[in-house]
């Protein structure tokens, strides 16, 4: 019964400080880079859509996850990750930003093949993007140590090789948009943490691969993938 009562609680370590982020939810986007729109040959959408994935699929920091089962091509998605300290319905996108505590380099997994078939089917995304271990996010920065980062290189590379690099200016929906576009249809709430998007160059990885990734005045992260869990 201990592990019942005593459940293992996500949560992110911040720099500078000994008290950790608690991880409540983990809302994502798509389509937010023009050139990533383009490599997928999708066009642009009014809103973009926005999908979740459990807490505990967070890898705090990094380190090895088992390969997932049921697919064969597992992407990288390097994205900026916003974590809320406050939150509410309908927030207006002036008073957006006050809501945000840090950031945070993500990379949201995604079995592509089965997102694909999704696609067409018509099916939910969850075996696709919410799966144990889909979303490593590095160590917080404050925003009141490092401010909000509008601009700044953004990178990710497999086995020391680079395969996205972009700007955050180029993010179609600024962090403060996307607040207040889930805030229309979610109560956001201090804990929840907003993937904000990838540029192009996702692509796939295999057992044995080390990929990094990080973001200017943000942060790195490291995961190695492993080999099948079993
Ligand atoms: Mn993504």
């Amino acid at each position: 019964m201990a592990e019942l009562f005593d459940y293992y609680r996500p949560s992110l370590a911040v720099k500078g400080i000994e008290r950790r982020f608690p991880v409540r939810r983990i809302f994502c986007v798509g389509w937010n880079y023009l050139d990533h729109i383009q490599e997928m040959d999708r066009k642009l959408v009014p809103q973009p859509p926005v999908f979740m994935k459990p807490g505990d699929a967070l890898l705090p920091n990094g380190g090895e996850i088992p390969f997932p089962s049921q697919t064969k091509n597992l992407h990288h998605e390097v994205e900026l990750v916003v974590a809320l300290q406050g939150g509410g319905l309908n927030i207006p996108v002036e008073e957006a930003l006050d809501h945000v505590y840090g950031y945070g380099v993500g990379i949201d997994l995604t079995r592509r093949d089965l997102q694909e078939n999704a696609r067409q089917q018509g099916e939910p995304w969850e075996t696709s993007k919410s799966f144990d271990y889909s979303a490593p996010v590095s160590m917080l920065r404050r925003a009141s140590s490092i401010g909000h980062p509008a601009k700044g290189r953004i990178w990710l590379a497999v086995n020391g090789k680079l395969r996205q690099e972009a700007d955050l200016k180029s993010m179609i929906r600024k962090p403060e948009e996307l607040i207040a576009q889930i805030s229309m249809y979610f109560e956001l709430k201090p804990g929840d943490v907003i993937f904000t998007g990838t540029p192009a160059g996702v692509g796939p990885v295999k057992p044995g691969d080390h990929v990094t990734a990080g973001a200017e005045r943000v942060g790195d992260i490291h995961i190695k993938v492993g080999g099948p869990g079993s």
